[in-house]
C-alpha cells in the first residue's frame, strides 16, 4: 500500500511539472482528443475545472453547490457541447465523466481538472464534415481548445476559440 500511494502522490503533481502539452494546466485553455474511427467519434476533454465551475475546490457555499450541479448536468448532455452536421445522423452515448469536485469526492492541491469523454455514433458516418463545439459559449471563461484529431486521413493539431470554433472532419 505504502507504495502505491507513493505512486498516487506522483500521478496527482505530475500536472504541475511540464509534460505533454495536453497536461498543461492553463485557465482559459482545455484540450480536445478527438478521434474518428468508422461510425464513432470519440471526443475527449480535458479543462482546468476553473474554466466549467469558476472555482477548483469542493463546492462549499450552496451556490458553488448549485453551480457543480449546473455544470454536471450539463457535462452530460453532449449535443449541447459539440455539433456534428446532421446529415451523418450522430447520437451521443452517456459521456463518461471524471471529475472528482464535481461529485463531491476529495481533491488535492489548488488547481483541479474536470475530464469528460463523449462518444457519439453515427448512422451515416461517410457524411460526417464538421464538428462545432459549443463550449465557448456554454462555459464564457473557457477560451481557448488546443485540439488534436485523429481520422482515416491521418492526424493534425488546431486551435479553437470562440470565433474559430469548427474542426473540418474531412
Ligand atoms: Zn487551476
Amino acid at each position: 500500500m505504502p507504495r502505491l500511494f507513493a505512486l498516487m502522490m506522483m500521478l496527482s503533481v505530475m500536472p504541475a511539472v511540464a509534460g505533454p502539452a495536453q497536461d498543461a494546466h492553463v485557465h482559459g485553455q482545455a484540450s480536445l482528443n478527438v478521434a474518428l474511427d468508422g461510425a464513432e467519434l470519440t471526443i475527449e476533454m480535458d479543462t482546468p475545472a476553473d474554466n466549467l465551475l469558476g472555482f477548483e475546490h469542493l463546492p462549499r457555499s450552496a451556490a458553488e453547490k448549485s453551480q457543480a450541479g449546473n455544470v454536471l448536468t450539463l457535462l452530460s448532455q453532449p449535443k449541447k457541447l459539440f455539433r456534428l452536421n446532421p446529415e451523418a445522423q450522430c447520437l451521443p452515448d452517456m459521456p463518461a465523466i471524471d471529475a472528482p469536485l464535481l461529485l463531491g469526492r476529495p481533491v488535492s492541491g489548488e488547481h483541479n481538472d474536470i475530464s469528460a469523454t463523449f462518444v457519439f455514433r453515427c448512422a451515416k458516418p461517410a457524411a460526417l464534415s464538421r464538428l462545432d463545439v459549443l463550449l465557448f459559449e456554454v462555459f464564457p471563461r473557457l477560451t481557448q481548445a488546443r485540439l488534436q484529431f485523429a481520422g482515416p486521413t491521418g492526424q493534425r493539431g488546431q486551435t479553437l476559440s470562440k470565433a474559430k470554433r469548427s474542426l473540418s472532419l474531412k
